[in-house]
């Protein structure tokens, strides 16, 4: 199926997911998660109207990079080795893996300029899963402050894979939460505002529970069916 057609169809259980909640839902950034497809896939879903694309490692990005250059906005959502980061810094508008001062650092000593990051949680607790424990993200917010070029513009989780949909909502309501809590602290390197949360199958829970950017990769761009 067409980027376009698939689009249309996201677009409409975004509207619907938004409708059961009463949120406007130009408050939800689509982006594209292109990590499986191939350039020219990528090319396809820009040309659809697509402005954001995401990658996870720093090999698809470039690759996807060279030929869309700055056309859409990317996001660096995978696991970032430190010494990747070089590599996309001055590629990328947001990277929504920030997991440890170390990566901070890194960032901040290669950064041109503001960088925006998201702080990704381990709101499943799951050991499998990358991120901070809830109860360590308000103090390592903190501890950015020195970092002057990174600007943390909100938070980024994963799901659990599970079918049990409540345990699901409780993740992304844990996010919400901590969001809610840093904002409360009106920090200006710190602005907060966004949740990164919400993938192919769980897109629209995300949404009910305050997602400002949904991850969209298989159901989107997929190029099976
Ligand atoms: C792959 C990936 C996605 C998109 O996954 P789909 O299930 O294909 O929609 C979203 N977020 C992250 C961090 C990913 O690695």
């Amino acid at each position: 199926m067409k980027v376009a057609a698939k689009l249309e169809q996201i677009r409409q259980q975004i509207n619907e997911a938004c409708r059961k909640v009463n949120r406007n839902p130009d408050e939800v950034t689509i982006i594209a998660v292109t990590k499986y497809v191939s350039t020219e896939r990528a090319k396809e879903a820009v040309e659809a109207g697509i402005l954001h694309l995401g990658e996870n490692r720093d090999e698809g990005l470039l690759e996807k990079w060279n030929v869309l250059q700055d056309k859409p906005v990317w996001h660096y959502i995978g696991t970032l080795q430190s010494r990747k980061v070089k590599n996309i810094i001055d590629k990328v508008n947001y990277i929504h893996s920030l997991d440890r001062l170390s990566l901070a650092e890194e960032i901040n000593k290669r950064a041109a300029g503001n960088i925006n990051c998201l702080v990704q949680v381990n709101t499943s607790q799951e050991a499998s899963k990358h991120g901070l424990h809830p109860d360590e993200v308000v103090d390592f917010v903190k501890s950015l402050r020195p970092y002057e070029k990174i600007r943390i513009q909100g938070l980024m989780t994963m799901a659990p894979f599970t079918d049990d949909e409540q345990v699901i909502r409780e993740c992304f309501h844990k996010l919400r939460e901590l969001r809610d809590q840093i904002q409360a602290c009106h920090f200006e390197f710190a602005p907060c505002t966004e949740l990164s949360m919400g993938m192919s199958n769980d897109f629209a829970i995300a949404i009910e529970e305050g997602a400002t950017m949904v991850r969209i990769g298989t159901a989107l761009v997929g190029e099976d069916g």
